[in-house]
């Protein structure tokens, strides 16, 4: 169907519309179009959560020499045997081995040197006891071996974690804190990734008022916009606040293109319900290549989905509620999917419903926000989060996950319910 536009200031466009699709084939017309971005070069500090571009192989030993694992005494294997607490050996200590210091004497026969956990093995050594089984005497020059050592206790042979041209992690993994500590081993500051996205928020409405400037009759606050702006940081991507657009078409139209030109990703709110002539509707519907669509769920029916000059923007509706559950199901996949991830979609785990969760069949997918815990038989138990109206965001701050409740009757207290886990990361 056709939906004639019409501007405030007599301009006129026309978008198409109302065509209600499932959930799943917005999301992957979504993913069919959005692209991955190009590697960068990036410190270690700025690479957390970001996908590695490249196989990582080593190209230093980890470690690079072959050290011990305890505090203890390096010494010669074979001049411990028979060693126990009762019948001890005695060995003369020639040095002491802090982590750090290069070792300068061997062990020799009858002798051991004091080393801590890190140090080098010095030559000659081929085993460490550790401290807990030796005994010192008055001469600080003796330690007392009390069980016998074999051969490469203790010893963390050079290359032993990693050796050179060993494969460290593939091209595609997700760099968590040891990823990052593996590569700062391998001597690396920076790593190769798939860039992280700028992801410009606008909030769109005549009625919006940021937080700390006093409100008039009619006016809201924006809350979307921080909400917005942070779930664009828990995904990974760099917000860029591009503030409440004015009501001007020009200047809306000013800001989307520079938007398009300085960012990765765009994501309004408001203005793209069917009721609604607002100017964001009729200039994304000049200047980009939009799909408006009716998504076959409750909230967040309406969203408008495009790219601009390649650049994917994603519509959200401007109900709180609507907004942040449109967020997670359309804007994050895709975004995670620019950076590359290839589990894009958070887990869904079936729960009892605690209550009745009585809905009325009307083709839509009905997405209630909803707590969960653990009943004392360790079983998932899911309850109403509160008002389930689309602009109740409190109730949306006091959930765990929503309720992927099929078209029809709902279901009964202690009945399954599969549950969206917003508390998990992806899984799939
Ligand atoms: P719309 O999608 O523009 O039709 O807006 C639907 C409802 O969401 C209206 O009640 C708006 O006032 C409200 N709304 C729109 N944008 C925001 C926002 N940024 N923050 C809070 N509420 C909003
Ligand atoms: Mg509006």
């Amino acid at each position: 169907m056709i939906l004639g536009l019409h501007s405030r200031n007599g301009a006129a466009a026309s978008v198409t519309s109302n065509t209600v699709i499932p959930l799943e084939d917005a999301q992957k017309r979504i993913l069919a179009s959005v692209p991955r971005l190009p590697v960068a070069t990036v410190p270690l500090a700025e690479a957390l959560g970001l996908v590695t571009a490249r196989d990582l192989a080593a190209t230093e030993p980890i470690p690079p020499f072959a050290n011990t694992g305890v505090d203890g005494y390096a010494v010669r294997a074979a001049d411990t045997a028979g060693a126990t607490a009762e019948s001890p050996v005695r060995l003369k200590v020639v040095d002491e081995l802090p982590a750090g210091k290069a070792p300068t004497v061997p062990v020799g026969p009858g002798e051991a040197i004091r080393i801590m956990t890190g140090a080098p093995a010095p030559e000659g050594a081929d085993a460490i006891v550790m401290v807990e089984d030796t005994a010192t005497e008055d001469d600080r020059g003796v330690v007392v071996i009390r069980r016998e050592a074999h051969a490469g206790d203790h010893i963390r042979p050079a290359g032993g974690d990693l050796a050179v041209g060993d494969a460290a992690f593939p091209a595609g993994s997700v760099l968590g804190p040891a990823h990052l500590g593996v590569v700062a081993g391998l001597g690396q500051a920076t790593v190769d990734v798939i860039r992280r996205p700028r992801v410009a928020v606008m909030s769109t409405g005549d009625e919006l008022v940021p937080p700390g400037e006093p409100l008039s009759i009619g006016q809201i606050r924006d809350s979307n916009r921080p909400m917005l702006m942070a779930l664009v940081a828990q995904t990974g991507c760099e917000p860029i606040d591009f503030g409440i657009g004015v009501d001007d078409e020009a200047v809306i139209t000013e800001r989307l293109e520079k938007a398009a030109a300085t960012c990765d990703a765009m994501v309004t709110s408001g203005g793209v319900s069917m009721g609604d002539y607002d100017i964001i509707k009729m200039v994304l519907s000049r200047i980009a290549d939009m799909n408006w669509w009716q998504v076959a769920i409750r909230p967040a029916k309406p969203l408008a989905f495009g790219l601009l000059g390649g650049v994917p923007i994603f519509g959200l509706p401007g109900n709180p509620v609507s907004s942040h559950v449109s967020f997670e199901l359309f804007a994050r996949p895709a975004l995670l999917q620019m950076m590359g991830h290839s589990r894009l979609f958070r887990p869904v785990t079936p729960a009892v419903a605690a209550h009745d969760m009585r809905r009325r069949a009307d083709g839509k997918l009905h997405l209630d926000r909803v707590t969960l815990r653990r009943d004392g038989d360790g079983r998932l138990l899911a309850a109403s989060a509160g008002g389930q109206a689309s602009n109740v965001l409190s109730a949306m701050a006091n959930s765990d996950g929503l309720t992927l409740l099929p078209d029809g009757p709902g279901v009964s207290a202690g009945e399954t319910v599969d549950v969206l886990r917003l508390d998990l990361p992806a899984d799939h």
